[in-house]
């Protein structure tokens, strides 16, 4: 089997290994790593209901990421999906009424971000054979809007030959994220506040990876490469695309569905991740028939589902749900790519577009492509409370801000009696308890922790604890940057890694 078939959204150029493409993060011409080769292997679904979560990633990781050996899959993912997790079964299937809710949060920071981050550093160190210069230091650099940051700390701190420094949004994150972040461990680890919002901090570190003569300085001065734990990452995306089988399995063995039959998804969404992996699943044979975009105030996407035009030019909001928040959904690029069906030319031009002018249209052709497949719906900041409220009275199941937008859209949608319906939840109520507390009627004391106590004691339900322990836990990080300071920071985290 031909391994090195990744190449760029904007042209076919390169031809690199899975592993070569984790370790690069994203491509020299700005464009995400894809394959042809997405879905040439089919998942078997007939023996899905009887395999542990592990087994099933072991089984799609590797038509995923072929060049990576079975044993070296295994290896990652008993290390990545252990004990940190809440629950055995990493991301339980539960019911909320007629639908089903799908738990992505019982990991180490409570977002469904850990399902990628507690692996991705695995990943990473699985590549280092496949790279010339055995001893270098990758230096993973993200941009975070809350959640990102502080799995992308937890998976890779100490995590050896690696660095990470990342920038999040000053005032612009919760209490609790602020804090899951300024107080990380680890002697790789570096944390900075930016005066700007998240798009800026994104644009800022793709600056900041296209920036030859840093990239030089950093290779020479401190044997650094710079790489990405941002969904744009395929490293980062492809381990999101097993809990979608991890779903499949659970309502084949709940006796909710036999093989073969179909199922909706509805996926909080923000920089297109979380659903791609979703359409990624779909292309490896599992029988979604519809996949919604859910999305906050920020709806971009909405009118992109709508009217075929991307137009960035827009108020940005920053809302309650602080993690989907996002004006330029990355990963479109990868969904446009393979909806062209392949057409890295249209890509290159539309990402052009978009970068000069903020706004780019697709041909007819592509937009009908998209509609059937994917829908959308948005939530505004009333409406989330309001399906925070309604889901805990319906169903006494309390959601965080992020999914209430799934939650809005997908009741506010006619169900299909035949096709079950599985919302993602993306972050723990516990992360923005204050927001929680509000729209369920509760006391908001001034701090984050007493709001936690107040949510535990009316649901019934308990605070993770890596959450409730942050009140008392020393605070490590205090740097601030403007924009353009960025790229001197991180070649000073650089530096000290290399001292
Ligand atoms: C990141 C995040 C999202 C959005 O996921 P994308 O992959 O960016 O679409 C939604 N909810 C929460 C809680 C998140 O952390």
């Amino acid at each position: 089997m031909t391994v090195n078939t990744f190449h760029s959204t904007r042209s076919t150029t390169d031809s690199l290994t899975a592993k070569q493409a984790i370790r690069k993060g994203i491509a020299a011409d700005g464009g995400l790593f894809v394959t042809d080769s997405l879905g040439e292997q089919q998942v078997d679904l007939g023996n899905l209901a009887d395999k542990s979560y592990q087994d099933i990633a072991v089984d799609v990781l590797g038509k995923l990421l072929p060049d990576f050996s079975d044993e070296e899959l295994r290896d990652c993912v008993a290390q990545a999906y252990g004990s940190q997790w809440a629950d055995p079964a990493i991301t339980p299937l539960k019911p909320l009424g007629d639908d089903y809710v799908l738990e992505l949060f019982n990991g180490p920071t409570s977002a469904f971000k850990d399902v990628a981050l507690q692996i991705l550093p695995r990943f990473m160190t699985k590549t280092v054979e496949a790279n010339s210069t055995g001893d270098e230091r990758v230096m993973i650099l993200t941009a975070t809007s809350g959640d990102t940051g502080k799995a992308a700390l937890a998976g890779f701190a100490d995590a050896p030959g690696t660095g990470i420094t990342v920038f999040y949004p000053e005032g612009q994150v919760s209490q609790v994220q602020e804090l899951q972040m300024s107080t990380q461990s680890g002697g790789n680890v570096a944390v900075c506040a930016v005066r700007g919002n998240f798009d800026d901090a994104q644009s800022a570190v793709k600056g900041i990876f296209a920036d030859e003569a840093l990239s030089e300085r950093l290779a020479a001065d401190c044997n650094t490469v710079l790489s990405s734990a941002n969904s744009i990452n395929v490293g980062r995306l492809v381990p999101q695309v097993v809990y979608y089988f991890v779903a499949y399995a659970q309502l084949l063995s709940q006796q909710i569905i036999n093989v073969g039959d179909e199922v909706e998804f509805c996926v909080p969404t923000g920089n297109f991740g979380d659903i791609l992996a979703g359409y990624y699943a779909r292309r490896m044979g599992l029988p979604i028939s519809k996949l919604t975009v859910a999305s906050d105030r920020n709806n971009v996407l909405f009118d992109f589902l709508s009217t075929g035009v991307y137009d960035r030019n827009r108020d940005f909001f920053t809302t309650i749900s602080p993690s989907m928040d996002i004006l330029i959904s990355s990963n479109l690029e990868r969904m446009l790519y393979y909806l062209s069906e392949g057409d890295t030319d249209l890509i290159a031009m539309l990402m052009k577009e978009l970068s000069v002018t903020g706004r780019y249209e697709i041909p007819a052709t592509l937009k009908t492509a998209i509609g059937g497949i994917f829908d959308g719906g948005w939530a505004d900041e009333d409406q989330v409370k309001t399906a925070i409220r309604e889901c805990w009275d319906a169903n006494h199941y309390v959601i965080d801000p992020h999914t209430a937008c799934g939650y809005h859209v997908m009741t506010h949608t006619e169900a299909d009696p035949l096709t079950p319906r599985v919302l993602l939840s993306t972050a723990s109520p516990y992360k923005f308890p204050r927001v929680v507390n509000e729209a369920l009627g509760l006391d908001t004391p001034e701090s984050d922790f007493s709001c936690m106590d107040v949510l535990s004691a009316a649901t019934g339900t308990t605070a993770p604890k890596a959450l409730r322990d942050l009140e008392s836990a020393e605070i490590r990080f205090h740097d601030v940057t403007d924009i353009d300071g960025m790229p001197r920071y991180v070649e000073s985290v650089a530096e000290q890694l290399n001292k």
